[in-house]
């Protein structure tokens, strides 16, 4: 028998493949500083704070007795209300296990090795994940005012460009650009790239862009969007890829046969009735973003102003304040990761969590 360790034999992209670093559970962070677990709130992976929609969850629990049945792996009855609600066709929408896998999925439909993804410098981490999975090179483009500079990204596509993300409203950022620009900048594209447009905050906009005309007029785009943030169901990971048919017939290919469980199948169609929910999770959000830049202004913080339900505020002791924020139990986010050393990133959460979040952190400030 010869040697060979797992290392030698794993493909070469596996070995450089960066690892995504979640926001931290709030029972490893009962455990790991001794808290208890009641007294801790997660501000850190924009999760919806009035938890799951009510009518999804309803539907999740009827479906649970029938989980020793596989799902439908057409997702067949959720793509027909999506397509219902959109004036599309089923046949248009991919459901997937998040919208995470949809980019996953896409980038191995199209990705080889020596193919270009552009994408911002302060966006999504995934668009570089999924890049150097599939072995193509990951475009950065920088973001003046934290913003996608949609003019310097067109000028970064070249002959080997296959794939474009553009988030709108952006993580980690929560900028946005306008819907005029984002049409603009998809019919400037030439017909060698993708667009995709990932929509994971989109609800939380009044003036999304409405890509269906473009998919219409056959540009190439499609949308990402998720169950994960306004809809509360992060934990059921559902999300689901929309574009013209051709596309998502082939990116249909190279999914798992059930990629999407049964009771997020069920509870995401439920959760897409539930008007009331989505109202009140808006509302809050919004006067959430006001309450929490008030506390920065008053604490002399500066922030980016926000579209989405997340928002981050500057400060030079970024690693001080998120370290000391967690033990007293409040999990926010580092931004080190996409370069933002003196940034730190927080969920808009309920009244209380904002105004628990904003005296711990007057206090940390206070002791400098
Ligand atoms: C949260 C998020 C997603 C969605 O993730 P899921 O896999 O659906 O949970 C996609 N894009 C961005 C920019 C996000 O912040």
């Amino acid at each position: 028998m010869g040697s060979a360790t797992y290392t030698e034999l794993a493909n070469a992209t596996v070995l450089t493949q960066p690892v995504y670093e979640p926001g931290k559970p709030i029972e490893t962070v009962a455990r790991e500083f001794g808290i208890d677990s009641a007294g801790i709130i997660k501000m850190a992976s924009n999760e919806n704070a009035l938890g799951p929609s009510p009518l999804a969850l309803a539907a999740a629990r009827d479906a649970l007795g029938g989980v020793n049945f596989y799902p439908d792996g057409g997702a067949t009855l959720l793509r027909e209300k999506l397509a219902r609600r959109a004036g599309l066709s089923p046949a248009q929408f991919v459901p997937t296990n998040g919208s995470n896998e949809a980019m996953i999925l896409l980038a191995q439909t199209f990705l080889r090795a020596g193919d270009e993804v552009v994408f911002g410098a302060e966006a999504f981490i995934v668009y570089k994940l999924a890049a150097l999975l599939f072995g193509a090179k990951p475009v950065a483009v920088p973001m003046p005012a934290h913003t996608h500079d949609l003019g310097a990204m067109l000028a970064a596509v070249t002959p080997q460009t296959k794939l474009v993300f553009l988030a709108c409203p952006n993580n980690p950022t929560g900028t946005v650009n306008s819907p005029a620009d984002i049409v603009d900048f998809a019919t400037a594209l030439p017909p060698h790239v993708i667009l995709c447009l990932d929509e994971a905050y989109a609800e939380y906009l009044d003036d999304a862009v409405d890509i269906r005309p473009l998919i219409a007029a056959g540009v190439k785009i499609v949308g990402a969007r998720t169950f994960s943030k306004i809809y509360g169901l992060a934990g059921l990971r559902i999300g689901y890829l929309y574009g013209a048919e051709e596309v998502t017939a082939l990116v249909r290919r190279t999914r798992q046969p059930f990629n999407v469980n049964l009771v997020a199948q069920v509870a995401a169609a439920a959760a897409l009735d539930d008007d009331a929910f989505l109202r009140r999770a808006r509302e809050v959000n919004a006067s959430g973003l006001r309450q929490l830049e008030l506390g920065f202004s008053a604490l002399r913080l500066s922030y980016i102003p926000s579209r989405a339900n997340f928002i981050v505020f500057h400060t030079h002791f970024a690693t001080e304040v998120f370290d000391t924020l967690q033990r007293k139990g409040v999990i926010i986010r580092p931004l080190a990761g996409y370069g933002m050393t003196d940034s730190l990133r927080v969920t808009v959460g309920t009244p209380e969590q904002n105004t628990r979040f904003l005296a711990e952190l007057r206090a940390i400030l206070s002791r400098k």
